[in-house]
């Protein structure tokens, strides 16, 4: 292998290290980023703070008619026991259980009520608790598939770093000079391919005498334009 192709190797192993290390910085950013599972997780707990009250509501309204009923019956029980005999007290009596049934009754209308509220707001938290279960069972897929990607890039980067090393100490130091001098000016690609007669990365026609010099491989040949290593290809 000339000197030429040996950096071209060099060059070519180098920028699927960074290509690597590229996107192996996008899926750290997505691993920590779970943006929809929060959301979904706070329309839940919205939803639970909703119903949660009106629950209570309903089991208070629930107890007090209870109570209304037991006074109503125990009053009606002593009123048609025949213990009573004032007329003032078995009038005020009937007055009682009258205003108890008229409490009872609009007890049961607001219970009801807050019955068909409690049954809207536990759809609305069905549903909420839904889309959280999808949406995390989404993201714990694209999470595996993530790890699995994350690990499979890291284990080529060591195997790609491994390779860089080998490749490097086939090269001359003088040639390696130049390559690592290059590298900030050309982008990271101090070597050009060239097809036919063509520089593949300015796509500059390069002169017969350049063209043959590249083809021999004997010594470092610069493009004509954009000044990279030519190697034929
Ligand atoms: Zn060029």
């Amino acid at each position: 292998m000339s000197q030429v192709d040996e950096l071209y190797e060099l060059q070519e192993i180098e920028l699927t290290i960074l290509k690597n290390r590229k996107r192996l910085g996008e899926i750290k950013a997505e691993l920590e980023q779970n943006e929809a599972v929060q959301q979904a997780r706070a329309g839940v707990e919205t939803a639970q703070k909703t119903l949660s009250p009106l629950q209570t509501k309903a089991r208070n309204l629930d107890l007090e008619i209870q109570s209304a009923l037991e006074k109503a019956k125990t009053t009606e029980e002593n009123l048609y026991s025949g213990s009573v005999k004032n007329p003032k007290e078995l009038q005020d009596m009937q007055q009682e259980i009258v205003s108890l049934k008229k409490r009872h009754s609009d007890l049961e209308t607001q219970l009801l009520e807050t019955m068909f509220a409690v049954e809207e707001a536990e759809a609305t938290l069905g549903e909420s608790q839904t889309a959280l279960d999808m949406i995390t069972a989404q993201w714990q897929t694209e999470h595996q598939s993530l790890l699995e990607e994350q690990s499979e890039l890291e284990n080529h980067t060591r195997h790609l770093l491994e390779s860089r090393r080998k490749v490097m100490a086939d090269i001359p130091a003088d040639a390696l000079k130049l390559y690592e001098s290059m590298k900030p000016r050309k982008h990271n690609m101090p070597v050009a391919r060239m097809e036919g007669s063509t520089c593949s990365v300015c796509g500059v026609s390069q002169n017969m005498s350049t063209e043959r010099e590249v083809r021999s491989g004997r010594n470092i040949t610069y493009c004509n334009n954009c000044g990279r290593i030519l190697v034929a290809r």
